[in-house]
């Protein structure tokens, strides 16, 4: 995403109240997604109505408006008392808060539905990922078809500053084209390079340390990105999984480990909690998603490009 708009006067207020109620809504459906697609037994479509996961009593509507049910309800079932995750209202905030950014930067338009889905489909696996440790196909592979749809529909990915890349264009490419390949990269890259690591982890340590779902998300983003997002999204989602292990440690929560190994830490309990590495790659995402274009354009200018 690159050029910003800016939506002022009564209609653009209006406008970005509209898509912010209509973000906090999406998320209410998002957590949703969220609760039921890992589970198994539980279809979106049934039971209709939400119900309390403790006591299975149905959710009456006005308890389930974004943000304000729980706060009305502070955090607890009107039934039976159990606490409502304080992730149902952080989805909803994220949901809302997404929305307004990508309107601000995109306008409304084919742009603004393709990243918002994109963005939701991250915001799904992110949480999805924190609580079990699995990444749904459901949410990785449909969404590679929007990436592709996104790469052709809003030629983004051949602006990379690369002279290579954009020979391609100055030879009488045309632009969705290049795009596209743009975005093929991206997804090669991004599941390769994961693949890569994930293969030479076991090799060397004779056990896992990455999800399964991990590639197949580095290569969802990089298709969605575009091919030079693909390593900057790996660092930045690095130093900040690497910030949340130092706070773990510093909390007392024990020293985290690769995904799905336990082991017994220095004290004689379990010491070492299995950390996903979706939620970061996630978030990674979604900051270059706004940011990249100016970081980008700041290393092009550094390297003199
Ligand atoms: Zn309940």
């Amino acid at each position: 995403m690159s050029q910003a708009m800016h939506f002022t006067g009564p209609a653009g207020l209006a406008l970005s109240a509209v898509v912010l109620l209509l973000g906090l809504a999406v998320g209410s459906f998002l957590n949703v997604v969220i609760y039921r697609l890992p589970r198994d037994g539980l279809s979106l479509a049934r039971p209709r109505r939400s119900f309390c996961p403790s006591c299975r009593n149905q959710i009456p509507w006005h308890d389930n408006i974004p943000v304000l049910g729980w706060l009305i309800l502070r955090g607890r079932c009107r039934s039976c008392r159990a606490p409502i995750s304080f992730r149902y209202p952080l989805v909803e905030i994220v949901c809302g808060a997404l929305a307004l950014s990508i309107l601000s930067v995109e306008g409304l338009g084919l742009r603004f539905v393709l990243y918002y889905y994109f963005a939701l489909a991250l915001t799904a696996i992110a949480f999805i990922d924190l609580e079990l440790m699995v990444i749904p196909d459901i949410l990785v592979w449909p969404t590679y078809i929007l990436g592709f749809v996104c790469a052709a529909a809003v030629p983004t990915h051949q602006t990379t500053g690369i002279y290579l890349w954009e020979r391609f264009l100055a030879d009488g490419w045309s632009p969705w084209l290049v795009s596209l390949g743009g975005a093929a990269a991206g997804f090669v890259l991004g599941f390769g390079a994961l693949w890569a690591a994930s293969k030479a982890y076991r090799v060397w340590r004779g056990r896992d340390g990455l999800g399964d779902g991990d590639p197949p998300l580095l290569g969802l983003i990089g298709a969605y990105l575009g091919w030079t997002a693909v390593f900057p999204i790996l660092l930045i989602s690095t130093l900040i999984a690497l910030a949340a292990v130092f706070a773990m440690v510093f909390l007392g929560k024990g020293i985290p480990s690769p995904k799905g190994r336990r082991r017994v830490g220095v004290k004689g309990k379990v010491g070492v909690t299995p950390i996903p590495f979706g939620p970061f790659l996630s978030l990674a995402a979604v900051i270059w998603m706004f940011y990249g274009q100016a970081v980008k354009s700041w290393y092009f200018s550094l390297l003199g490009l």
